[in-house]
């Protein structure tokens, strides 16, 4: 892997958040996207070489409506990026880690993505993702 592209930040209010993580890192959101088929909404700010991904809900059945009706707003997954998504993949289940999508599939800001389910990786939520250039 060959770094940590982002932090996924489950919040509440989109747009509050903005304004808060906008005076917080001292520079501004870049990209807002709605992914749809995650139900969810999204805005990226670039810290360095890492961005932050803050995520609200859309839907009530989405993963972070879930997410934060269980343990509030905070943390909600550490995303590492890769070179060859399908690789890794390969590799991981290999080792036993259980994948949470059996192929890539597109996330935000111009990602191939695949998630490992937080019981096999000590309770965290671990998101792969590749450019796709
Ligand atoms: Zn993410």
């Amino acid at each position: 892997m060959l770094k940590i592209e982002h932090l996924g930040i489950a919040v509440k209010d989109l747009n509050a958040s903005i304004d808060l993580y906008t005076q917080l890192l001292g520079t501004p959101c870049y990209k807002v996207e709605e992914v749809a088929s995650e139900g969810v909404n999204t805005a990226f700010f670039m810290t360095g070489e890492s961005k932050v991904e803050l995520l609200q809900a859309t839907t009530e059945t989405s993963p972070i409506a879930k997410f934060i009706e269980k343990k509030g707003q905070g943390i909600h997954h550490i995303a590492f990026d890769v070179e060859d998504i399908s690789a890794e993949m390969k590799r991981l289940e290999a080792l036993g880690f259980e994948l949470l999508n059996a192929t890539p599939k597109n996330g935000a800001d111009n990602k191939l993505v695949c998630f490992l389910h937080p019981k096999t990786t000590n309770g965290v939520l671990i998101e792969l993702c590749q450019n796709k250039g």
